[in-house]
């Protein structure tokens, strides 16, 4: 059967009481390599920062040939549904669920982040990631000492009450007849790492996109596509990424540092330096969900080098790409490894850069739209 014409497929179930999966199809990506999570908008910078290293200059004209309108024409001419697995997980919380529990949930069920269900004006209102978790986490801990009361004892709304105080943000979601270009749209100019797919009709939430699905969906059909000819130019030549003001972290800092980077700097992940200020890992939000997994949030004093050692699932390296090597590569690369970015290094493996899939979305969709929803 085609699956544009079953709009609500069998996955999906309306209403979810607190913390509970509402289907188990397969899932797919049970324990992708690493993962990101939702940030707002940018926020001033802070602590290590490398300075003013710029590779070159982003040659804009480069991305608004005809040839290179090819992913945006793409996307625009596919619509979100089409990008749906046809079976996968999805999780709901009801927002009078503890806190803690949410947490255990997610971990639980190898997901990262759930949509939320009011039941009293029986909508959902919003999403709890894993930046909801770093946040919480940055505004309670105190020491390994203290237990914190909040994340044992609060519920998500009182969290939300909080945390948002009075400003309630709506929930950004997508129709599934969205052209995926739209979606892409969303994702990068409301800064969020998931965009749950709500159909208008019945209001399910059918699932939850993000960057990386949207990469895949445009590589399944790569072969069908003629490759725009910048893709052949380097990294360097292009200047797709961000390459000054990095946000770093020495792996002696304690968590609880990355933990203020992650809060202040609104970046999903941190490149891990040694004394000589090399690079030797990455610590992504993903990673703080370890300490929930591992029920070693309580001790925030322990050094990033510590945390990545204890990471019990999913070990990696990190993973690096250099100024010369081309687009197509990276692109493939950051596509077969299922990450949402490369840490760009030099021959010494000094931290040059970070290419993400927000910054290759936007060269490849967006900027041949004329749009710049990054710096917007
Ligand atoms: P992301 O949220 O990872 O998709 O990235 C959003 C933007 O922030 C992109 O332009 C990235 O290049 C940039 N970015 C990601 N991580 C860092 C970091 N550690 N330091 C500075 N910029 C970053």
């Amino acid at each position: 059967m085609e699956k544009r014409l079953l709009l609500t497929p069998p996955h999906c179930v309306s209403l979810a009481r607190a913390g509970v999966t509402l289907s188990a199809g397969f899932s797919e990506a049970v324990c992708p390599r690493e993962e990101e999570e939702e940030e707002e908008e940018c926020r001033r910078p802070v602590t290590f920062t490398l300075g003013n290293e710029i590779l070159g200059l982003g040659p804009e004209t480069e991305f608004q040939t005809p040839d290179a309108e090819v992913y945006m024409h793409f996307l625009r001419s596919h619509c979100c549904y089409d990008a749906i697995p046809t079976s996968c997980k999805l999780v709901v919380f009801d927002i009078s669920l503890e806190i803690k529990k949410a947490f255990l949930a997610l971990v639980a069920n190898g997901v990262r982040a759930a949509p939320l269900w009011d039941s009293k004006t029986q909508s959902f209102v919003g999403m709890l990631t894993i930046t909801d978790f770093i946040n919480i986490l940055h505004r309670y801990y105190r020491s390994p000492l203290v237990q914190i009361y909040e994340v044992e004892e609060h519920k998500i709304e009182t969290w939300r009450e909080v945390y948002l105080q009075g400003s309630l943000k709506p929930l950004v979601y997508i129709s599934p007849s969205h052209s995926l270009f739209d979606a892409v749209y969303s994702l990068i100019k409301h800064k969020i790492h998931r965009l749950p797919v709500i159909e208008p009709v019945s209001g399910n939430v059918l699932h939850i996109l993000t960057h990386k699905r949207i990469l895949k969906f445009l590589h399944i059909f790569d072969s069908t596509i003629p490759k725009p000819r910048f893709l052949k130019k380097t990294v360097q030549e292009l200047c797709i990424g961000t390459f000054r003001d990095l946000a770093v972290v020495p792996e002696t800092a304690p968590v609880y540092t990355a933990l203020e980077i992650f809060v202040d700097r609104r970046v999903s992940a941190l490149p891990v330096i040694n004394d000589a200020g090399q690079v030797v890992g990455l610590y992504s939000r993903f990673d703080v969900i370890h300490l929930a997994a591992q029920k070693t949030y309580n001790n925030l004093d322990i050094s990033v080098k510590e945390a990545l050692r204890q990471r019990s699932v999913c070990l990696e390296g990190v993973l690096t790409c250099y100024p010369h090597e081309p687009m197509e590569d990276i692109i493939d690369r950051i596509a077969k490894e299922q990450v949402h970015r490369l840490v760009l290094v030099d021959e010494n493996r000094y931290p040059r850069g970070i290419v993400s899939l927000s910054d290759i979305l936007q060269a490849l969709v967006l900027t041949p739209a004329g749009i710049d929803a990054l710096n917007s």
